[in-house]
């Protein structure tokens, strides 16, 4: 039978980071062996000792009690952490522990070389703390455990659920508690496998490359746009993702590769421009014409069947119905930047291709048009987005492709984000750790 193993050292048993760890554990369909660090063995520290701990890496006192369970990491098929405010210490004690040796010929092997070869058997460890977020030592904590369990145990899939420092403006702690509960929901030890054949790509590019001079802004790209799907791209400053939003449009052209838009390349692709609605970069409009004016010139040139009321339809989405006539050039930057939502909604296209698309706007109207986009989802429409704001990114989209240097280094499907909880936010970060500019 699989086993878990459950390092539990939370100090209360109606902590948060106790709740957290008892709805993952819920998950676990197989036994559970439990190993209670919470008999005051381990202490929880204060935030100078943390820190002079990690200057000094003292961590005798903590690795002793710990790491006598080094067998039983090896034989679980899973280990999930409940440790609250001293996570800093758990990773330097598990170094701690690694560089005794403790744990070689159990957990891993190591060659005269010192090159590791891990011998445990769980593929995955979940970490469950109460704090997090941006706070930077707490970060090397959690990036330090992750490098471990890789180095040292083989393990590949790291997922954290914090009770704090999620992104979530002026939230209080229940609603973290429960946007973590939610995640946790959807979480699962198994990953799901799509079946070859199955998928039903409305945009695949293979290998699509941009050259500006001697510069890839996209290099061999290859992205996987699922029906129905939310996609979010994401990277950094000049990473390339209005590029691919161009070529996918056929607004500039490809130097190698292809791209395939509802089946269509090349030349042939200008037949399916008018199913999708876009926005790039900063929308443009004739200043001296009205917002409705402007609209209705994109209306005809998609050759909307009537278009009058997709006009109307689309203003009232982003409310922008009391402006109608005024003259583009009175608006505000907000404004502006909702006339071109509205401009690419018009007539619910099939496909959405949304180049930041919140800039600009105020959080209640990005919390407005998220619930529009998603309902504009439910009913059908298939969505490219791409935003540097992470939190609402999570909130929307279903699955991501993450781009660095003009590369798509990752996709997360929605299975692996269904089976995996994974935290875009860290994803992001630990990937632009990789350097780039900006
Ligand atoms: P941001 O988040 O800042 O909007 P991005 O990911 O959308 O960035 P792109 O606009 O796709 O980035 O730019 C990718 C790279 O290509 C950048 O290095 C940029 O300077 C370069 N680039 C984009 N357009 C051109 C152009 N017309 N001529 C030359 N270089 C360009």
């Amino acid at each position: 039978m699989s086993k878990l193993l459950y390092i539990n050292a939370c100090f209360t048993d109606d902590s948060r980071t106790k709740v957290l760890a008892d709805a993952v554990l819920k998950k676990w369909d197989g036994e559970i062996e439990e190993v209670k660090l919470n008999d005051g063995s381990i202490r929880a520290l204060t935030k100078d000792q943390l820190s002079k701990r990690m200057q000094l890496q003292e961590t005798s006192d903590f690795s002793d009690e710990m790491f006598k369970y080094a067998k039983q990491f090896a034989s679980a098929d899973a280990i999930v952490i409940a440790a609250p405010y001293w996570d800093m210490s758990f990773p330097a004690a598990l170094k701690d522990y690694i560089e005794q040796v403790n744990v070689c010929g159990i957990t891993f092997d190591m060659n005269t070389e010192g090159v590791v070869t891990p011998k445990c058997n769980a593929d995955r460890m979940v970490y469950i703390t109460t704090a997090g977020g941006k706070n930077a030592d707490l970060q090397y904590g959690m990036d330090y455990l992750k490098a471990l369990a890789r180095e040292f145990f083989g393990i590949t899939k790291f997922n954290t659920f914090k009770a704090e420092g999620l992104d979530i403006e002026g939230a209080d702690v229940d609603s973290i508690l429960s946007e973590t509960l939610k995640r946790i929901e959807k979480f699962s030890f198994i990953t799901k496998t799509v079946v070859p054949g199955e998928e039903n790509y409305i945009v695949e590019s293979k290998d699509l490359t941009k050259m500006y001079g001697n510069h890839a802004a996209n290099d061999k790209v290859s992205l996987h746009l699922r029906e129905g799907s939310i996609y979010g791209l994401i990277g950094r400053n000049g990473a390339g993702k209005s590029t691919f939003m161009r070529l996918l449009l056929g607004m500039t052209p490809i130097n190698e590769g292809e791209i395939s838009v509802f089946g269509k390349t090349g030349n042939e692709m200008a037949k399916v421009r008018n199913r999708i609605g876009f926005i790039i970069e900063n929308p443009t409009f004739y200043n001296y014409m009205s917002a409705y004016q402007n609209l209705k010139y994109r209306a005809e040139l998609i050759g909307l069947k009537d278009p009058d009321s997709a006009i109307k339809e689309a203003l009232q989405k982003v409310g922008l119905m009391n402006k109608m006539k005024d003259k583009v050039k009175s608006f505000s930057m907000g404004q502006k930047q909702l006339l071109g939502i509205a401009n690419a909604i018009m007539g619910n296209p099939e496909l959405l291709v949304l180049d930041e698309p919140t800039n600009g706007l105020d959080p209640i109207k990005i919390v407005e048009i998220r619930k529009m986009l998603l309902d504009m989802n439910a009913n059908g429409t298939t969505i490219l987005i791409s935003s540097h704001i992470l939190g609402e990114m999570g909130k929307l989209c279903s699955c991501y492709g993450f781009i660095l240097d003009g590369k798509l280094i990752k996709e997360v499907t929605e299975e692996e984000i269904e089976s995996e909880a994974i935290d875009v936010e860290e994803f992001f970060v630990e990937m632009a750790k990789g350097g780039q500019n900006g």
